[in-house]
C-alpha cells in the first residue's frame, strides 16, 4: 500500500495552508480532493475580510492558496475519501480508503470543511452569490441601507439577523414554525430590536428578481396567505454541518452536535496523530483566515508528532534492545537526574532515550507505565520491564545487574 508521512483530505483553505507549512518544514504532502481547490470560497464573488486583500474573487485567492502550495512541492490528487480507519493500538496506523485506492499515513490532517443546508426553494441556487448568502459576517456590509430577510428560527438565524441591523434598514426573520428555537435570551434581543420583524408560521416558496434577488415569496402553513417581501439580500441559517461522511464508521474520534470534530490547541484529535483544521472543527468563527489559522497550527503540530515518532521508532521500537528513561520536563527533580544520567552515559558509554512524557503523554499510556521517573527496557519493539528510579545509582544497577 502507499504510504505518505501526512496525507491532508481536503484543499481549501485550511487544508492548502497545511500544505503550505509542512512542506516549508520539510514534510512529505499529499493532498486529496474531490471538488476545486479553494473549497467554499469558490462559491464567493468577493471576499474583502481576508488580510492583505482588500477585495479579492473567492477563485482567485483559492487559486492563489493552491499555486502559493505547488510552490513548495505539494502533491495534489483528485479523489474522493470513502473512510478513513484508525489502529488506536501501539502500531497507530492510519488507513485512507479513495475511489483512486488505499493510502497509508503517518499523520493526518483532516480538512473536509463544511456545508451549508439549503432552503431548497424555487430561486436559492439561482441567486446564490446574487442576493442569497449563507454567511452575514462574510457579506452583511454589502447591504448598507436595504432590506434583507434571514432564513430560519435557531440561534445562528436569530443571533446573525440582530448582526445584520448594523448594515441592513430592516431585518424580516421567516420561520417555519411558530416560535423561534433560539434561547431566549437572544428571542428577547431580537424582538426588541427595532428594526427586526419576524413573520413566523411562513415557509419560504420563491426567491426571485432579475439579475440580482429582489423579492422573497413566503407561504403560511396554516391559512395558505401567501406574502411576498421586497429585499435585497436573503440569509439562509437553516443549518451547517461537517464534512464527515467518510468518518461514519469510526468511534475514535471524538465529536460534537452534529459531527464537528473536537480538537485541542495543537488541532490533534481523540486519536493520536489525526489533525483537525477548518471549518469541519468544533469552533466558533468559521472564516478563511481562521480556516488558514487552524491549517498552520495542525501543520506544524503534524511535523512535531512525526517527528518525535520517527525518533522514537529509530530509537525504542526497532532496535532488538533499548533502555529508555521516562520524565517530564516539569519536575526539577526529574530533570536533575536526567542530566546526571547524560553525564554518566559518557562514562559508561551506553545509550539511553530520555523520553520527555510532558512533550510525548500518549507513549506513557502506550506502555502503560504510570508512574515517573521510570526506566525501561525494549525488546523488539515490545516493553521487557521498568523499575522506578531515584538516583543515578538505580539506573545504573537496572542495566548492569538488571536489578529492579
Ligand atoms: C458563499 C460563501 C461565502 C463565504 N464568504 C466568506 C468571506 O467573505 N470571508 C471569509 O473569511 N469566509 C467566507 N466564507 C467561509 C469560508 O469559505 C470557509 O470558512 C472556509 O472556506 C473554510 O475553509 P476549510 O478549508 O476549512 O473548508 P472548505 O473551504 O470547505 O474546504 C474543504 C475542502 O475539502 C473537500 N472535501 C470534503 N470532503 C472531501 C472528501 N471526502 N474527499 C475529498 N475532498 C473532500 C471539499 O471539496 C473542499 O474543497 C464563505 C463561505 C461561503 C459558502
Amino acid at each position: 500500500m502507499e504510504n505518505r508521512q501526512l496525507v491532508i483530505i481536503g484543499a481549501g483553505p485550511a487544508g492548502l495552508t497545511a500544505a503550505i507549512y509542512a512542506r516549508r518544514a520539510g514534510v512529505d504532502v499529499l493532498l486529496l480532493e474531490y471538488g476545486l481547490s479553494g473549497g467554499q470560497i469558490n462559491s464567493t464573488s468577493e471576499i474583502e475580510n481576508y488580510p492583505g486583500f482588500k477585495r479579492a474573487s473567492g477563485l482567485s485567492l483559492g487559486q492563489a492558496f493552491r499555486e502559493h502550495a505547488e510552490s513548495f512541492g505539494a502533491e495534489f490528487r483528485d479523489c474522493s475519501v470513502n473512510s478513513a480507519i484508525f489502529d488506536v493500538s501501539s502500531h497507530g496506523d492510519k488507513i485512507i480508503r479513495t475511489n483512486q485506492g488505499d493510502i497509508s499515513a503517518d499523520a493526518l490532517i483532516i480538512a473536509s470543511g463544511s456545508t451549508f443546508s439549503r432552503v431548497g426553494c424555487k430561486g436559492e441556487q439561482e441567486f446564490k452569490g446574487r442576493g442569497v448568502s449563507y454567511c452575514a459576517v462574510c457579506d452583511g456590509v454589502f447591504y448598507e441601507g436595504a432590506p434583507v430577510a434571514v432564513i430560519g428560527g435557531g440561534n445562528s438565524a436569530v443571533e446573525e439577523a440582530d448582526y445584520l441591523t448594523r448594515f441592513a434598514s430592516k431585518v424580516y426573520i421567516i420561520h417555519r414554525r411558530e416560535e423561534f428555537r433560539a434561547e431566549r435570551i437572544l428571542i428577547e434581543r431580537v424582538l426588541s430590536n427595532p428594526k427586526i420583524e419576524p413573520v413566523l408560521g411562513y415557509v419560504v416558496d420563491e426567491i426571485a428578481g432579475e439579475n440580482m434577488a429582489e423579492r422573497v415569496v413566503a407561504r403560511n402553513l396554516k391559512s395558505g396567505d401567501v406574502r411576498t417581501i421586497p429585499v435585497e439580500g436573503i440569509f439562509v441559517f437553516v443549518g451547517i454541518k461537517p464534512n464527515v461522511d467518510f468518518l461514519k464508521d469510526d468511534k475514535n474520534i471524538r465529536r460534537a452536535g452534529p459531527g464537528w470534530i473536537v480538537t485541542d490547541e495543537k488541532m490533534e484529535t481523540s486519536v493520536e496523530g489525526v489533525f483537525a483544521a477548518g471549518d469541519v472543527r468544533d469552533k466558533f468563527l468559521r472564516q478563511v483566515v481562521t480556516a488558514a489559522g487552524d491549517g498552520a497550527v495542525a501543520a506544524m503540530a503534524a511535523y512535531e508528532y512525526l517527528s518525535n515518532q520517527y525518533y522514537l521508532k529509530d530509537t525504542l521500537f526497532t532496535p532488538k534492545r533499548a533502555y529508555a528513561f521516562f520524565m517530564s520536563s516539569i519536575n526539577p527533580a526529574h530533570l536533575a537526574l536526567a542530566s546526571e544520567l547524560e553525564a554518566w552515559q559518557k562514562t559508561a558509554n551506553i545509550s539511553i532515550v530520555v523520553v520527555d512524557v510532558h512533550r510525548n503523554l500518549r507513549i506513557k499510556d502506550k506502555l502503560g507505565i504510570n508512574e515517573l521517573p521510570v526506566m525501561v527496557e525494549m525488546a523488539s519493539g515490545e516493553k521487557h520491564r521498568e523499575c522506578i528510579v531515584s538516583s543515578i545509582g538505580d539506573i545504573r544497577d537496572f542495566i548492569t545487574i538488571k536489578s529492579c
